[in-house]
């Protein structure tokens, strides 16, 4: 029995996706089928030589690598990416790594209409939105805009290996986040739950295996076939209290980014509980637990993930200050904002506590 279909709406988003180990070697191909023949290639400074690797698959020799991505997009980086890009000619960008060479290779694409194909070697999933987050004057502007969706996406699991155990299990962890908010979203619809579901799934049994064998390319395929699910999610619909919440923390105390997603996650999921009971049996059978919270928590535990938010650098005075900007501004989550009952919850991830269903 599937039971009731709620009315809904789902806006597709167009995107080619190419999937499988050793598919980066396709990437001047893609090009061509775009038409393109001269990519700009852009990386950050610690993976410039993969970024020429993939370069050197093309026919052609000129100045076109541009290896200052950074964290955030600062707008300095990309005027000196925007000044590089016209001097080269390029007719295509070309972006390998995580969120910081997307988000660079998105701002060029913004300003230049350049199509865009994206190589992502982290589960940050940047590459699945129309989301941009630009730093200018030290403030973080996002946009929503079709303008930055690339064009092409290669996974390749390859290009995963590389990645450090305690970055691999929080940048998945990251992931399994967007998935679990696009499943009580107010505008979630079938087909994102469909993705969110697996998303979780596949997630939830690559990253243990990941654990313990890094350079496994079946479990790193299997991470980022989960994370380019949950990605989707994130690119389509949108996201609840639990992104207010790490977006205030990581803004106000400068937490790091998918730390602070991985240890909040259970705690908003326990929150959330009772409002969105559809949602959290998806989550826990995904998870192969009996509750989403404790099953989001033990998976944590398992995988030794951070847990803690004053190992990330978080102050106790802070919470206070935290759950002001939290409350002062409102998003859509099935529960209402509570201040008695989010005051609890950064209490217990302060100090790495399992999470409580609250009522
Ligand atoms: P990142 O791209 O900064 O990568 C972190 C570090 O890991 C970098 O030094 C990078 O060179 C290195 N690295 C990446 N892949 C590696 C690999 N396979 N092996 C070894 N080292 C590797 O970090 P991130 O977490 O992927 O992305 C974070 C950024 O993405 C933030 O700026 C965030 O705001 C943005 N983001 C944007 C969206 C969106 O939709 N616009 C979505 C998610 C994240």
């Amino acid at each position: 029995m599937r039971g009731q279909i709620d009315a809904f709406t789902y806006d597709a988003l167009p995107a080619r996706v190419v999937m499988g180990a050793g598919k980066c070697n396709e990437a001047a191909a893609e090009a061509a089928r775009m038409g393109c023949t001269r990519p700009f290639v852009v990386t950050t400074r610690d993976q410039a030589a993969l970024g020429e690797e993939i370069a050197n698959l093309f026919d052609r020799t000129s100045d076109s690598r541009f290896a200052e991505a950074a964290m955030h997009t600062p707008w300095g980086v990309t005027q000196r990416a925007l000044g590089a890009a016209q001097r080269s000619g390029a007719d295509c960008v070309i972006a390998i790594g995580g969120g910081s060479s997307t988000g660079l290779s998105k701002a060029i694409a913004l300003r230049t209409k350049l199509p865009q194909i994206v190589l992502p070697t982290t589960y940050a999933g940047s590459e699945m939105t129309p989301i941009i987050g630009e730093t200018r004057d030290e403030q973080k502007h996002t946009q929503r805009t079709l303008e930055v969706l690339p064009e092409v996406v290669i996974y390749d699991g390859e290009l995963t290996l590389s990645l450090p155990v305690a970055l691999s299990v929080a940048s998945g962890l990251n992931a399994i986040a967007h998935a679990v908010e696009a499943l009580y979203a107010a505008d979630a619809n079938p087909v994102t739950s469909l993705m969110a579901e697996e998303g979780i799934a596949a997630l939830a049994e690559s990253l243990p295996r990941i654990v313990q064998s890094p350079r496994s390319v079946e479990a790193r395929r299997l991470a980022q076939y989960g994370a380019w699910l949950c990605e989707t999610c994130l690119g389509a619909v949108g996201m609840g209290l639990h992104h207010k919440i790490c977006h205030v923390l990581g803004g106000t105390f400068d937490l790091a980014h998918a730390q602070t997603h991985a240890v909040m996650i259970p705690h908003v999921v326990a929150y959330n509980a009772h409002a969105a009971s559809s949602a959290m049996t998806r989550i826990a059978r995904a998870l192969g637990a009996r509750h989403a919270w404790t099953g989001l928590y033990e998976l944590g535990v398992e995988l030794d993930a951070p847990r803690s938010l004053r190992a990330l650098g978080m102050p106790e005075a802070g919470i206070d200050r935290a759950m002001e900007l939290i409350m002062k501004n409102t998003c859509s989550n099935p529960r209402a904002p509570d201040v008695r009952a989010l005051g609890h919850m950064p209490r217990q991830a302060l100090e790495g506590l399992p999470p409580e269903p609250m009522d």
